[in-house]
């Protein structure tokens, strides 16, 4: 009988009792689940592991060496930077995303408050504020500096896109006599801020760069939820929720919702979960079929009289395929515009069908980006601020950091811009969509 002891659990402690055998076919298959693939269910062998640290395991007296393993964050004994003597510099990149000020608050808090550093410098404008003539407009951040920003939805620091010289941003921070440099924003300005710490090592400079991940579409790995991202999906069950109304107060009312979700659609299918009245989701791991689509709309509508679709912005990109693509200032793929082309679609096909449709179609996009950060995010945000400081301070540099299985870690910037975090098909996720919109697993087998 296990005793309270953490230490003393043994595997027959987390034996959970069953009745007896499982032998009835469960009705998901072939209903809810594709026959053919049972990849969504659960393997009886399988265990979620107790421990989550080696050291916890090691204590357990379990072999753990092969292992792998990410670094843990948190505060160390010994520094590499003496913080009297250490100038600090942020900057914020890419788009907005809930959070950006209560990060920035969070690094200047920890850096000036705790730390006792010599300065906190906010570089202005993204990377532009980098280069030579950006680098004018840099500003002193102190704790004064940033009071009250946790209010504050979008970036003090402003931001851009756009590619700079990563010698000419080095020149700078030697020019000032920075020592750690914070990133803030998505993959493209984590593989700039590889790039400034790549030069600065080629320099034989002692320059620590860490990232502070930024994704709205939660989309970088070996992260549990990038920051901001629960706050945009609540807001974008709120858009949902007005659309359902409108939809529902309308003979045969379709509510058309698009999304963030350029190549992952957490957005889409956690906001759809969140607000229960979403018949279609549409995310850009799935591929689309459109006549599967209108067909399962129409027997929405036949049985409910409304429906709402939600639209990841990534989703049904081979349905312009052959068509121009453009590129944004970073590089960055412009995307066909899925909403659009649905509410034409879906328009034109009622009409074929004799169907009186009103469809109403909403792009909250830039609402839900410039919004504050939720009490969960601002709490988040301030404890990856703090977790960045402390590793810079300890001298690691080209990383990020990040929250894995509920802790902090330190991840390589090569290791979180090598893959991409989407969500799975088959995986549990996208069982519970199915679970709660009742769409098909697959749309050409529609
Ligand atoms: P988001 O995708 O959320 O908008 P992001 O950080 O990916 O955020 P980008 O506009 O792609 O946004 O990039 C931000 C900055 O990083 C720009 O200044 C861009 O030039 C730089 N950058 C982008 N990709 C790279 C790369 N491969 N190597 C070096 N720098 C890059
Ligand atoms: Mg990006």
């Amino acid at each position: 009988m296990h005793t309270g002891d953490q230490l003393c659990l043994t595997a027959a402690d987390l034996t959970v009792r069953t009745l007896g055998p499982a032998t009835v076919p469960s009705p998901l298959d072939g209903s809810l689940l594709d026959p053919r693939d049972s990849v969504h269910y659960v393997a009886e062998t399988d265990r979620v592991l107790l421990d989550d640290t080696l050291d916890m395991a090691v204590r357990r007296g379990l072999p753990t060496r092969e292992l792998p393993a990410f670094e843990p964050g948190g505060p160390r004994s010994r520094l590499f930077f003496d913080p009297p003597r250490t100038r600090v510099g942020v900057v914020t990149c890419g788009g907005l995303c809930p959070g950006l000020n209560n990060v920035i608050r969070g690094l200047v808090l920890e850096a000036c408050g705790h730390y006792g550093v010599a300065s906190v410098t906010g570089f202005r404008n993204g990377y532009r504020g980098l280069n030579r003539a950006g680098a004018a407009d840099a500003v002193e951040l102190t704790p004064a500096a940033v009071r009250g920003l946790n209010d504050q939805g979008g970036t003090v620091l402003g931001t851009s896109r756009g590619g700079q010289d990563p010698a000419e941003m080095v020149d700078t921070l030697v020019a000032r006599g920075i020592d750690v440099l914070f990133v803030i924003g998505g993959d493209g300005t984590l593989r700039g801020g590889q790039d400034i710490a790549d030069e600065a090592t080629r320099r034989g400079l002692p320059i620590a760069v860490v990232g502070i991940p930024k994704t709205i579409d939660n989309d970088i790995p070996w992260i549990d939820a990038s920051f901001g991202f629960q706050t945009a999906f609540g807001r974008a069950a709120e858009s949902i929720r007005a659309a359902h109304t409108e939809a529902r107060s309308t003979p045969n009312g379709v509510g058309l919702i698009k999304l963030m979700g350029r190549h992952s659609g957490f957005i889409a299918a956690y906001a759809s979960l969140a607000s229960e009245d979403v018949d279609v989701v549409l995310v850009p791991e799935v591929p689309l079929d459109l006549d599967g689509l209108l067909a399962h709309l129409d027997r929405v509508l036949d049985r409910q009289g409304h429906a709402v679709v939600v639209v990841a912005e990534g989703a049904g990109q081979e349905l312009f395929a052959g068509q121009p693509q453009d590129r944004d200032a970073s590089g960055n793929l412009r995307l066909g515009d899925v909403g659009a082309l649905l509410r034409d679609r879906i328009t034109a096909a009622a009409r074929d069908g004799g169907r009186d449709i009103s469809l109403r179609y909403v792009d909250p996009g830039y609402a839900i980006r410039s919004v504050p950060a939720n009490p969960f995010d601002s709490v988040y945000c301030q404890r990856l601020a703090q977790a960045a400081v402390h590793a810079a301070m300890a001298g690691r540099t080209a990383t990020v950091v990040g929250r894995w299985h509920g802790r902090f870690v330190h991840v390589p910037i090569a290791l979180a811009t090598a893959s991409r975090n989407q969500v799975d098909p088959q995986g549990d996720l996208w069982l519970s969509v199915l679970e709660a919109t009742g769409q098909p697993f697959t749309w050409s087998a529609y």
